[in-house]
This record gives structure tokens, C-alpha cells and sequence, in this order.
């Protein structure tokens, strides 16, 4: 997973990459491997990017250097495929029809197949990043079309996938949410300063507006000459009938974001409160696993009338250990990541609100340390179903056998993780908790409903 950044302002001041290192500062929840910026110099294209957290990469002296009107920024997550430095992004390329930049945050099921019939055309490729596959297939696409935008619109229909992208070229700023519109997009805008962002929380640090989102298989185009949109179809349904992973909601998104219509926070607080009525818990105080569980512990407890506290700590200084690319650095991470407030465990029946069991490799940490500082009882609630089948768009985990609800009973993974009850909210409750939502959803590793291309078991 990634986050994504855009900005274009069009009276052509060329302050941008400010906006754009807040903007990617307040998407790091979506990934933390490496960071990067790049913009549009009157012509000239210039980046900064490494790995490592945003604030690390960039200070005062990197971002003056960064002058111009447009740029894109990247916070990458890990992923097996982009591993190390060849997945950092921004990447730019200079093309016979101009220069070109990519932020993406994507995962192209037939990917080998179209590096391989470029590669037969004479194409050349540094990395197997998907970034790299989608800027020389949209090369090869806008030699033989009149702009950009169609160009784009061709390459959508060769690419079996999910993704949303922001393209620089010399003079446009275009956002891209695929045709499931999987990945969220939205729009925002200040004075004559637009912006493409993973999340509208982006916006709100940069006291920018929110415009909308972007639509499942839209390409938006910002320019001096306005804003323009090309849909991959026709369907007038397409928006209703998308499929918006709803892990956003769960898990991935910040809890101030608002995504297709629905406040994450919100959405997280109605599910504690339809989970209490589905799965109540005899308990002296209920508590959240921070940050994600935070909000469906709150509406959890007031729902049952039981205390809702502090228990535990996160130490704020450790990324989140979903996204770290291997079960070693996960585990460590857990054991660095969070304390027990030993005063407000000690003898109680501690209830603790997750959103979600992946792994359980955290829980069964969480758990132990809730027990080793004097709780009497942990009983665990989640705030989304069993999660039975592997992601196959990058977002939880890449295999079944990585999934405890996969293969074993609620009573075996409670046994596991060690805890005295465990529960889950049903699904039918969950997508009821995303009020307002104008989004259809993809549910797919809780019922295995899965879109066209790969089946649960990320085989083709
Ligand atoms: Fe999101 Fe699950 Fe669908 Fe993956 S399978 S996109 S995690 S809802």
C-alpha cells in the first residue's frame, strides 16, 4: 500500500512542494518504507526520495530546491514485489512525447504478461515495480493517441488490476482510481491550488478543501486551461456498483479521513456499537488496541455501559506492524510497539476492541502482556469478521496459510491468542456501519467474493 500526493497550482506559483511534504507526511499510515517528491520545474522535472519516514528524507534545504508548480509525492509501504530501493517513487521518465511521472499505489494482476510483451517490442525495464510497467506501457500508448488522458484510458484496458495513480506530465496533474475503484482518490482545493490525495485527511493538514472523491475508473486532468474528466465506462451506475476495500474502513484509513461518503472515525465508533449488540462481553473495562480499535472500543463500551480506558501504550515512534515486509520485523515491532498501564489492568476483566485479526501475532502479544500486568480476565472483540482468505491487491496478508480463520475454529484461534472469550462482528453489521457510503465494496477476504482475475488463493 501506498499514499499519494498531488498538487498543481494554476496562477503557476512554484511553492508546491511544501503542501506536497505535508500531504505525504499525513498519508505515512499507508506506508512507511520510503518517501518521495517530484515537481514540475517550467519543464524540468525534480525529485528527492529515499527510503525511510518522511520527516528523515526531507528538510528545509531538500524542499527549497524543489521549486515548481505541479509535483507528486509517495509514502511507499513494503511489499515483496517492490522491495528496497528499486520500489521508491516518485518515478520520472523522460519519453518521446514529453517528460513523465509516477506516484502509484497499485497491484497489476497480469503485470509479467505486459512486461513481457513489451519487453518483445524493445522495452527495457530496471525492476519488476509496477510503476516502472505502467509509465513504458503508457509511453507506448500515448505515441499512438492524441493526449494523455487517452492514452491512460488504453493502458486501463490492457491492465487487469487495482490501483490509483497521479501522473505528472509537462503541463497536467491527472488522478487515476481504477475501475473497482479499490483504492480511494479524492480532490481538494485551495484558492487556485489543487490536490489529488489517498485520503482527505492529506487535505485537512494543509487547510485545503474537500471537492470530492474521484470515481471508480475516472481520469481527472488538471491543467491551466481547468479540470476535465474521462471515464473508463459508461455505467452510470459505476460508482454504486464499485468496490472499495473495505479494510479502508477496518483498518487502513486515517480515522479523520472521509472515504466515498463515509467518515472512517464514524464508521469505526457504529461498528463497536453493532459488535456490543452482536457479541457483549461481561467486563469491569473496555479498551481499544491502538489506534485502529480505538473508535470501535469507544462506541463498543458506551453501547454496553462499561468503562472505556487507557490500558494500553503505543509507543509512537515504531510503524505499524502490518505493514512490515516480514513475520521477524512484525514481531519485533510488536515487542517494541506497546506497554501496559499496569494500575488500570490490574485484577479487572479487560475487554479489548480490534479492528481486525490478520495474523494475530500482535493480539497474542497484546493479550500476554495484559495478563503478565495482572488482568484477571481479556477477552477479545473484533470489529470486522474472520478474515478467511489472502488479498490478492497488496493490502492484507499475501497467503492463506498466513490467516488463522482460514483453516482453524473461533475456539482454536481464541485458544492461540490466548484469550478467555473472543468475537467477531458479523458482515451484514459491518457494511451496515458504513453509513452514508455512495461506494459499493470489496469484502472479498471475509467472504471470498472476489473481483474478475484471481481467486482467494492469489492464484490466477
Ligand atoms: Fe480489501 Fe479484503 Fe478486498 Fe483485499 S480482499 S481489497 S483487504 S476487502
Amino acid at each position: 500500500m501506498s499514499g499519494l500526493f498531488g498538487s498543481f497550482d494554476r496562477t503557476g506559483a512554484s511553492d508546491v512542494a511544501k503542501d506536497l511534504y505535508y500531504g505525504v507526511f499525513s498519508l505515512q499510515h499507508r506506508g512507511q518504507e520510503s518517501a518521495g517528491i517530484a515537481v514540475n520545474n517550467d519543464g524540468t522535472f525534480l525529485s528527492h526520495k529515499q527510503m525511510g519516514l518522511v520527516s528523515d528524507i526531507f528538510d528545509e534545504i531538500t524542499l527549497s530546491a524543489l521549486t515548481g508548480f505541479c509535483g507528486i509525492g509517495h509514502a511507499r509501504g513494503g511489499s515483496d514485489k517492490a522491495m528496497g530501493t528499486d520500489g521508491i517513487q516518485p518515478v520520472l521518465i523522460k519519453s518521446r512525447v514529453g517528460n513523465i511521472g509516477i506516484a502509484c499505489d497499485s497491484v497489476i494482476l497480469n503485470g509479467d504478461k505486459i512486461r513481457d510483451e513489451l519487453k518483445n517490442l524493445g522495452a527495457i525495464f530496471q525492476s519488476g515495480t509496477d510503476s516502472e510497467l505502467i509509465l513504458s506501457l503508457f509511453s507506448r500508448n500515448r505515441i499512438s493517441t492524441d493526449d494523455c488522458e487517452h492514452a491512460i484510458l488504453n493502458m486501463m484496458k490492457e491492465m487487469n488490476g487495482v490501483y490509483s495513480m497521479i501522473f505528472m506530465t509537462d503541463n497536467k496533474l491527472i488522478g487515476v482510481r481504477d475501475p473497482y475503484g479499490l483504492r480511494p482518490l479524492v480532490l481538494g482545493k485551495k484558492g487556485e491550488r489543487y490536490f489529488l490525495s489517498s485520503e482527505s485527511c492529506a487535505l485537512d493538514a494543509i487547510d485545503a478543501e474537500f471537492i470530492r472523491d474521484i470515481e471508480p475508473g475516472e481520469i481527472i486532468s488538471i491543467s491551466k486551461e481547468g479540470i476535465t474528466s474521462l471515464f473508463y465506462s459508461d455505467d452510470a451506475d459505476r460508482v454504486k456498483n464499485g468496490h472499495v476495500c473495505i479494510f479502508e474502513y477496518v483498518y487502513v484509513a486515517r480515522p479523520d479521513s472521509i472515504i466515498d461518503g463515509t467518515e472512517i472515525f464514524e464508521s469505526r465508533y457504529k461498528a463497536g456499537q453493532a459488535l456490543a449488540k452482536e457479541k457483549p462481553c461481561d467486563c469491569d473495562l473496555v479498551i481499544g488496541a491502538p489506534d485502529s480499535g480505538n473508535a470501535a472500543a469507544l462506541g463498543y463500551a458506551d453501547s454496553l455501559g462499561v468503562p472505556y480506558g487507557m490500558g494500553l501504550l503505543k509507543n509512537r515512534y515504531v510503524g505499524r506492524t502490518f505493514i512490515k515486509s516480514t513475520q521477524g520485523q512484525r514481531e519485533l515491532a510488536v515487542r517494541m510497539k506497546f506497554s501496559v498501564l499496569k494500575s488500570a489492568v490490574k485484577g479487572k476483566r479487560i475487554c479489548i476492541v480490534d479492528d481486525s485479526l490478520v495474523r494475530g501475532t500482535t493480539t497474542k502479544h497484546i493479550i500476554r502482556f495484559m495478563r503478565d500486568n495482572g488482568a484477571k480476565e481479556v477477552h477479545l472483540r473484533l470489529a470486522s469478521p474472520e478474515v478467511r482468505f489472502a488479498c490478492c491487491y497488496g493490502v492484507n496478508a499475501d497467503k492463506v496459510q498466513d490467516l488463522p480463520a482460514h483453516t482453524k475454529t473461533d475456539d482454536e484461534i481464541c485458544e492461540m491468542i490466548g484469550a478467555d472469550s473472543l468475537g467477531y462482528i458479523s458482515l451484514p453489521s459491518l457494511k451496515a456501519s458504513l453509513s452514508g457510503i455512495h461506494c459499493g465494496q470489496c469484502s472479498a477476504c471475509f467472504d471470498g467474493d472476489f473481483l474478475a482475475g484471481k481467486n482467494e488463493g492469489g492464484e490466477e
